[in-house]
């Protein structure tokens, strides 16, 4: 008689509406190996009972801060739905979380490349028989760097790629969007990263030919844009620009975009052009902010002036940029946000940042490298286990009473839909108002609409109370 598959259950909370590789992959691993694997993405699925109910091992994918916030609401319902499965929360959210995530029940933590330990997991699962897996410990390194011979991802138990993000071009169309990676981690260290505890100044390349494999297959499913998810395109420039090359051969019409930070877009300035011709339609970057002392503190390896510089490349090359700050932080003041806000006008970029980005606060997770800034972590408050990360409050209340004041009219504001430059106008009023000072009349050349996708990226932004309760 046949034995009945183990069953594996791969949830992915959120990731900015993209088709989960982090999910695809270890789908792709765990069905090689012989194991029943489903996914749910509670992006846009709920948790399934009769999925659910006779899982081994449930495992969570928390790639990003909001992500594992979902995870964690789930968790109650999850143990309820799948009483007898080991429980594991992999990706970069889930080492910083280890202790907090065992005390929940977790019995393993994995991050980094994590693929050979899911299934190291599930393979002892499967020999230890009728043994429950919420009693089995970890014996798979919780956090993995070394090289895995990537699989082409396993799509097929994920939702329609259509129902995810797609790209808006700014005449109002849309495009289905594919999501690919090229590469995971990252060679740099800024301190806020949360990449940076996981992989400590290592990226690892996932192969070209598994790349275009993995683009071939979302074409087919109507893709006509590719979002690359690679924390930076350029930390190997040739492999991205082979990934580029190799798209562009293979998929004249077929556009994409990645992300790029700020000293590699000028270090490599050069490939610019190249990457339009290939069909880059926008560039994410994360430039943080335009206060040279809190760039330092995010030890960014950038100046203020190098995000004009990058503007300016970006711009010659015909690539629009989208770039990401973190507008709070404990040495934000109201004078450097109203700069931040005037550099975006200055630099005709209010229409190429979405909203969200001026309303986000540093998040300082446990293990965080901010942590490393001395005296820093004694300006915190302690860690909260319900926020994931160490509380603070500015020294200047008007201060976080803007940016929560801000938050609100930003989200009532893309609720009903409002235009960017009409939320950038409010913001800009709140902001001379909570420093006392006119506002100056936002006139003359504000920017032009840019691709986007239609979710914007963020990585720490607070989950909503609809995604707290959507599974
Ligand atoms: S912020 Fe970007 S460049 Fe810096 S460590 Fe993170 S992924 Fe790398």
């Amino acid at each position: 008689m046949r034995r009945t598959p183990f069953k594996v259950v791969l949830i992915n909370p959120y990731e900015l509406g993209r088709q989960p590789f982090a999910l695809a992959e270890p789908a792709a691993w765990l069905k090689r190996e012989g194991f029943a694997v489903s996914c749910l993405d509670l992006s846009l699925q709920k948790l399934d009972p009769e999925i659910l109910e006779d899982a081994g091992l449930v495992a969570l994918y928390v790639g990003m801060h909001t992500a594992t916030r979902i995870a964690v609401a789930a968790l109650p319902r999850i143990k309820q739905l799948a009483p007898k499965a080991h429980l594991c929360f992999y990706g970069l959210y889930a080492p910083m979380n280890e202790a907090l995530l065992r005390g929940l029940g977790v019995g393993t933590v994995l991050g980094g490349e994590v693929e050979p330990a899911l299934v190291s997991v599930g393979e002892r699962l499967r020999a230890n028989g009728t043994a429950t897996g919420t009693q089995m410990s970890q014996s798979e390194p919780v956090i993995s760097l070394g090289r895995v011979a990537f699989e082409v991802p396993d799509r097929n138990g994920l939702p329609k790629l259509a129902s995810y993000a797609h790209l808006v071009l700014p005449d109002g169309s849309t495009r289905v969007a594919g999501f690919a990676e090229g590469s995971r981690g990252c060679k740099h260290r800024c301190r806020h990263c949360p990449v940076v505890p996981v992989y400590q100044g290592k990226f690892r390349i996932v192969p070209a030919d598994i790349v275009m494999q993995d683009i071939r297959q979302q074409v087919r499913e109507g893709a006509t844009h590719i979002s690359f998810g690679d924390p930076d395109f350029f930390n190997g420039p040739t492999h991205g620009m082979r990934l580029a090359r190799a798209l562009h051969e293979a998929f004249p019409d077929v556009s994409f975009d990645v992300t790029i930070k700020v000293q590699h877009l000028i270090d490599h300035a050069g490939l610019l052009p190249e990457l339009r011709r290939c069909g880059c339609l926008f560039i994410t970057s994360a430039v943080e902010a335009v206060d040279d002392g809190i760039l330092r503190h995010l030890d960014k390896n950038h100046s203020s002036r190098d995000f004009d510089r990058a503007v300016a490349l970006t711009r010659e090359a015909g690539i629009a940029l989208a770039p990401t700050f973190v507008a709070f932080t404990p040495w934000t003041t109201l004078e450097g946000y109203i700069a931040l806000l005037a550099r975006l006008v200055e630099l005709r970029l209010v229409e190429s940042v979405p909203p969200v980005q001026l309303t986000i606060r540093l998040l300082v997770p446990a293990g965080s490298y901010l942590l490393q800034i001395p005296g820093f972590k004694e300006k915190l408050k302690a860690f909260d286990p319900g926020l994931l990360g160490y509380p603070w409050e500015h020294a200047d209340a008007r201060v976080d009473r803007l940016q929560q004041e801000i938050t609100a009219w930003v989200t009532r504001s893309e609720q009903n839909g409002v235009a960017r430059r009409d939320v950038f106008a409010g913001i800009w009023r709140m902001a001379h108002e909570a420093a006392g000072l006119a506002a100056p009349q936002l006139a003359g050349n504000l920017g032009s609409p840019i691709p986007r996708l239609s979710e914007p990226w963020y990585c720490c932004a607070e989950p909503t109370d609809q995604q707290l309760q959507s599974f």
